[in-house]
């Protein structure tokens, strides 16, 4: 009888999804791995919400509620988190803005900067998530894993430390698939 597929979720919160496009990148091998686990919640799927899960990927630093709201929810499933990317790992390029009060970036955007129309108004729709004051790395609101650095991390990274954890393995990363750019 065929093993069991391992289950991996993954989502990204502030991020540009060039993690995602990274994962992409393994382009072919895409297929094998599609014999060894099965996509849960991701970009690939349509699912809405993380249900119990091997491996969550997370992509992506912390910036509004939702986004803290779907990190608990990958928590909570999955019982390996890996922070993917440099804006998981340590906030990233979203975290610039914890330089300036949230206010003074809300109204450079909509009401005086050259952005937007000026005098537009400050969206607050309860729709909206409510932004936090400052951008997160993912491991001040849960306890992660594992960290895969990089902006963004490569395919070929990716690739390793996907198949490490799929083997039950320690995931290390040999010469030249381990970088901080
Ligand atoms: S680490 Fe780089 S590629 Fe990945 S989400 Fe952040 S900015 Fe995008």
């Amino acid at each position: 009888m065929a093993a069991a597929k391992l289950k991996v979720a993954t989502v990204s919160l502030a991020g540009c999804f060039g993690c995602h496009m990274s994962f992409l990148d393994i382009d072919e091998r895409l297929l094998p791995l599609l014999e060894l686990v099965e996509f849960d919640r991701s970009p690939i799927t349509d699912i809405k919400h993380c249900g119990p899960c091997d491996i969550g990927l997370i992509e992506g630093g912390i910036c509004n509620a939702e986004n803290v709201h779907v990190l608990r929810e990958f928590r909570d499933n999955c019982k390996i988190l890996v922070a993917m990317g440099a804006c998981a790992v340590n906030g990233g390029l979203p975290a610039q803005r914890n330089h300036l009060p949230l206010s003074d970036i809300l109204q450079e955007v909509y009401r005086t900067g050259h952005g937007l129309a000026p005098g537009s108004r400050i969206p607050n729709d309860p729709e909206l998530p409510l932004p936090l004051n400052q951008v997160h790395p993912v491991h001040e609101i849960v306890k992660i894993d594992y960290f895969l650095p990089g902006c963004p991390p490569s395919g070929d990274a990716i690739w390793s430390f996907l198949n490490d954890l799929i083997a039950g393995k320690e995931p290390t990363l040999g010469h030249g698939l381990l970088h901080y750019d």
